[in-house]
């Protein structure tokens, strides 16, 4: 089962992975990018695609 994980201290906030994605990840006041999905499958989106479009490579799935 594949799961995003976010590395918060690489992550700007710049939004992206949350607009490609907003089923597994949301910004919050922190600034920063949190998962809010169990797995991709499940959400039935893509988060390889957020992965690769993430200009700081915080996101991983595992
Ligand atoms: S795309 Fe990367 S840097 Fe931008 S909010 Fe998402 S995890 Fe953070």
């Amino acid at each position: 089962m594949a799961t995003p994980v976010v590395d918060q201290d690489a992550c700007v906030g710049c939004g992206t992975c949350e607009s490609i994605c907003p089923e597994c990840f949301e910004i919050r006041e922190d600034g920063k990018s949190w998962v809010i999905c169990n797995s991709c499958e499940e959400a039935g989106c893509n988060c390889e695609e957020a992965a690769e479009s993430c200009p700081v490579s915080a996101i991983t799935i595992e």
